[in-house]
């Protein structure tokens, strides 16, 4: 039984995890399940610290206690922890963590240390995803030797192709090369980035999919070798390679097209005898096809929206998989209702190449009202530290149709404050007002392709302007 959880997080996603223990926490319905928070000298004023029910302090630097896998596991264990969920980012997709976890008899709320580290890196995940007899993006037969094996392999596929990271995330370590130049042009570069950001330096090819659609499935497998999915999101609002909005059910499909998917995912997860919560990606190109582009082995960012269309709570199933519970219920039993969206509020400044703006929340007001929730780990008076992820809130909006949800998605990010630092709520409005986007025609180009969406984020808006003028004029005037 897990009675007592570590969160190895911090933000929102631990928030959000601290949230499902405290409603598991009615003795007589779950047995009761007390959060343990971590953090370090920088997250002192965090949310997720006060919110938990312990928290315990990893040190002085900003991050490396949250990647420290063998004191977070000592820690568990020394608190009386009998988990330890790891949510997104830091140790999440480290199998070390897992394992240390299994060695101390901490149950690890994600799946095997095994496959994590098969489904982590993408040359092996698509070697298992051949063998399953699942589509997957044509590319190199496995990472690259040199750049002589480079060239030779990409004139199979043929241009343009994409060099990435074998163990890459979060977007990055991917660059299209459009021609044997190109790919020369990138080669040593990106290995040296690659390098540098995942401490690895393997690189594969795979053919560039021109403008598709992201559709990924989310999965939940418990120990007993039940595996159903909760339909698919569309994540193709993405601006260099990163996602910015996520919508579940994706507008694009159709009802086949969707049941396919769903099952393609599933014999995926199947295949690698997948447990816990998990998201299976995939491309989808101009004709239609689906192919196998990467498995998240975690709890992902934008888990929200299938939860809103689903009315499950992911967060609660991966605590009870982990303790060894059976899924209560089968895929037919799985409905869906309307649709859901998701934005990542992110602390950047749209209008300044999206750059991050840390500082203070001066004021903080977040939306409510019929289909409106908000997961975030600020409030007024919160310091934004500069040392990690930018996101700080999420705004996930439910509404019957989508053109309903566009109307409350349009209202919400209105209705919302934040003041003291810029964020990419205004680029979300301009994205919503934007004609493709609300015709449900979209792909993974489509921010960086859509005319109003480039202005919009090269012009300084008046406001800053006033400022900027205004700032002149007191200098001027020698105040
Ligand atoms: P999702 O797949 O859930 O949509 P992202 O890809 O945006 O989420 O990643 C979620 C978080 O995890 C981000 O903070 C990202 O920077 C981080 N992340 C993801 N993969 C890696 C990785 N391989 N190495 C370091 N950080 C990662
Ligand atoms: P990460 O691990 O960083 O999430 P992914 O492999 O999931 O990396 O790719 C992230 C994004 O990069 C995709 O959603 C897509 O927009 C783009 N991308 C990746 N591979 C390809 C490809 N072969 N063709 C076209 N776009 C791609
Ligand atoms: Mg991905």
């Amino acid at each position: 039984m897990i009675n007592k959880l570590l969160i190895a997080n911090r933000g929102e996603i631990a928030v959000r995890i601290i949230r499902a223990c405290a409603e598991m926490g009615i003795r007589s319905l779950e047995g009761g399940v007390r959060s343990v928070a971590i953090y370090t000298d920088a997250d002192r004023c965090a949310l997720h610290v006060k919110k938990a029910d312990e928290a315990y302090s990893l040190g002085p630097d900003p991050v490396a206690g949250y990647l420290n896998a063998h004191r977070i596991v000592n820690l568990a264990v020394e608190t009386g922890c009998t988990a330890i969920h790891p949510g997104y980012g830091f140790l999440s997709e480290n199998p070390q963590l897992a394992e240390i976890c299994a060695q101390r008899r901490i149950r690890f709320v994600g799946p095997s240390a095994d496959v994590i580290r098969r489904m982590g890196d993408k040359t092996e995940a698509r070697r298992s995803m051949i063998e399953a007899g699942v589509p997957v993006i044509p590319g190199s037969n496995g990472n690259l030797d040199n750049l002589e094996d480079a060239l030779q392999q990409a004139q199979q596929i043929g241009y343009p192709v994409m060099l990435k990271a074998t163990t890459g995330g979060g977007g990055r370590g991917i660059r299209r090369c459009d021609s044997a130049d190109d790919l020369k042009r990138n080669y040593d570069r990106v290995i040296s980035e690659v390098s540098k950001a995942f401490g690895n330096a393997d690189v594969f090819l795979e053919k560039c999919i021109v403008n598709p659609v992201h559709i990924e499935v989310q999965i939940l497998a418990d120990s007993h070798g039940n595996v159903i999915h909760l339909f698919e999101r569309d994540c193709s609002i993405q601006r260099r390679n990163q996602k910015l909005i996520e919508i579940a059910p994706s507008p694009q499909l159709s009802g086949e097209q969707r049941q396919m998917i769903g099952e393609l995912a599933v014999k995926a997860a199947k295949a690698v005898n997948y447990e816990n919560a998990g998201t299976v990606e995939f491309l989808m190109d101009a004709e239609g096809s689906f192919y196998f582009m990467e498995m998240n082995t975690r709890l992902q960012v934008e888990h929200t929206v299938s939860e809103e269309i689903t009315g499950i709570d992911i967060v609660k199933e991966q605590i009870r998989i982990a303790s060894g519970k059976t899924l209560g219920y089968r895929q037919e039993d799985v409905k869906r209702r309307g649709f859901a969206m998701q934005f990542r509020i992110n602390a950047e400044d749209p209008k300044n190449g999206f750059l991050p703006s840390f500082g203070r929340i001066t004021r903080y007001y977040s939306p409510g009202g019929p289909g409106i929730r908000t997961d975030s780990a600020i409030y007024a008076g919160y310091e934004i530290p500069p040392n990690f992820d930018s996101m700080c809130a999420k705004l996930t909006v439910w509404a019957g149709t989508w053109e309903e949800l566009i109307q409350r998605a349009f209202r919400a990010l209105k209705d919302t404050r934040m003041d003291g630092v810029k964020t990419t709520i205004p680029y979300y409005q301009e994205i919503l007002k934007s004609s493709g986007f609300r015709s449900a025609r979209f792909d993974t180009s489509y921010v960086e392709t859509h005319p109003e969406l480039i202005e919009y984020s090269s012009k300084p808006n008046r406001h800053d302007v006033a400022v900027a003028l205004a700032a002149v004029v007191v200098a001027h005037a020698g105040l």
